[in-house]
């Protein structure tokens, strides 16, 4: 069965951490009572904590899924754990009385607007918040505590303190094997048929709470106020007239790209119970090739549209994830299949330094290796290939060898023929390198969103124990 899924790519060297993705979902979904705390967009840097605190310890939350002799089994039930974060796993909202700024009266000082706990109306000592860790401030203490950080050396933490950090953006991830909806004792959570977005249906949901704890990501947020548990909803109203999300078109550094992809529903259960270090293959080899006869036969069998099928064929996501292997998912051992995929980061891109920290116009290597770059694959690889240090160095060195391929055009004056061959070692072709520029670079046509009319709830079969 062909099945269609709106998903997207974040290139992570891209984005600067401004946090308007943030605010400007805060802004359309959830300003108002009862989702204070709630950020279905967050930005977190990295190496952190994270929002909510250590969201990626599973020991700790009990989220997705755990591989039992060979089947699929919610860690919650496996851990008969029930239990969602608190308010103090993810922070204490506070607003500013911005009120006192404009009734002041005139004094020799600036007046100030102090923090108010949104739920007490007292003021407050603000002792964290959903990125707060921002900036390496007090990375040394707070580093340590992240989940991903316990598999490093401690020499590379060392060095870690004086160089490295990079920002991840998160939204849910509209995952193939969302655990979130088999969670669900209400059968409230569904996963929409001609998109893949996965919804709370508001009417069902009584707030038990099992998809908070289910979900790997921590991306449902209780409702105190409706007492229902809701989620990033992918701005499905824009979708449906063929507008980005939100956070996609307001994003500063046009780091998101969005786009449908074409998989087979038949083979998602044997792709999220892949060996771990086999995950990210398992996940690619589900999604389809949109150009190929047979699988837009069975498209259209399977009653997938035809501007779907045009969407998947200039999708962004499909040459970023498929095609070219350069974007990873988030912790796919979690086994929840999300459908949000991560270009990992160069940083540097260049080496502009000599060995004694000067700069040098003259470097030889103006390109660096892979070993060279800053961020520890280990790290990377713990984040996006549930440890397979080969995907993470196989998108890198595609990325290196497209900044050397325009270097040696744009700067040497080589044809793009004679260059290619840097090309061609990473199984790319001119064409490809020409894609990446639009679209890495240039930040052009970042979605293909088709538009379309009517919901429906996909029936998903009985796969876990639920
Ligand atoms: S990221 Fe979490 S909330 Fe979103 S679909 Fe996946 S399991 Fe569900
Ligand atoms: S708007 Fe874009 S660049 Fe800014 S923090 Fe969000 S994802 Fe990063």
């Amino acid at each position: 069965m062909v099945r269609a899924q709106i998903s997207m790519v974040m290139v992570l060297d891209k984005c600067i951490g401004c946090h308007t993705c943030s605010l400007t979902c805060k802004h359309v979904w959830t300003n108002r009572e009862g989702q204070e705390y709630a950020w279905w967009n967050n930005v977190e840097t990295r190496p952190g904590v994270g929002y909510p605190k250590r969201w990626e310890d599973q020991e700790k939350y009990g989220g997705g899924w755990v591989l039992e002799n060979g089947k699929l089994r919610l860690r919650l039930e496996a851990m008969g754990k029930r239990d969602p974060p608190s308010i103090k796993d993810y922070y204490q909202p506070f607003e500013y009385n911005y009120e006192e700024l404009f009734t002041e009266e005139i004094r020799d000082q600036q007046p100030a607007a102090n923090p108010i706990n949104m739920y007490t109306g007292e003021e407050m000592d603000v002792k964290w918040g959903p990125n707060w860790d921002d900036d390496l401030a007090g990375a040394n203490i707070y580093a340590g505590m992240d989940p991903n950080w316990r598999i490093l050396e401690k020499e590379i933490y060392l060095n870690f303190k004086d160089v490295f950090m990079f920002y991840l953006p998160r939204i849910c991830n509209h995952c193939l094997n969302p655990s979130c909806l088999y969670a669900c004792p209400r059968k409230s959570i569904y996963k929409r048929e001609e998109d893949g977005v996965v919804l709370i249906d508001q009417t069902r949901c009584r707030g038990y709470r099992y998809c908070v704890t289910a979900c790997p990501y921590k991306k449902v947020y209780y409702n105190w106020k409706t007492g229902k548990s809701e989620k990033c909803i992918l701005c499905y109203p824009r979708l449906e007239t063929g507008q980005a999300t939100v956070c996609t078109v307001s994003c500063v550094g046009k780091i998101r790209y969005m786009g449908v992809v074409l998989y087979d529903e038949e083979r998602v259960i044997e792709a999220a119970s892949a060996p771990e270090n086999e995950l990210v293959k398992a996940q690619r080899d589900l999604i389809l090739d949109p150009f190929d006869p047979d699988v837009i036969r069975q498209a259209k069998a399977d009653g997938i549209p035809e501007n779907f099928i045009k969407a998947a064929q200039e999708s962004p996501v499909y040459y970023m994830f498929k095609r070219w292997e350069i974007a990873l998912p988030l912790h796919p051992e979690f086994r929840t299949l999300p459908m949000v995929f991560y270009v990992p980061p160069l940083n540097p891109v260049i080496t502009a330094l000599d060995r004694r920290g000067k700069y040098n116009a003259a470097y030889e290597n103006i390109i660096p290796t892979i070993d060279e770059l800053r961020i520890p694959i280990k790290y990377l690889a713990s984040m996006f290939s549930a440890g397979n240090e080969e995907e993470v160095r196989k998108a890198l060195k595609k990325l290196v060898a497209i900044r050397e391929f325009f270097r040696l055009v744009n700067v040497e004056g080589m044809s793009k023929t004679e260059a290619s061959r840097v090309l061609s070692e990473h199984g790319l072709s001119v064409r490809d390198a020409d894609l990446m520029y639009k679209w890495l670079a240039l930040g052009r046509d970042r979605w293909t969103i088709p538009t379309r009319k009517v919901e429906l709830r996909m029936k998903i079969p009985k796969r876990a124990s639920r």
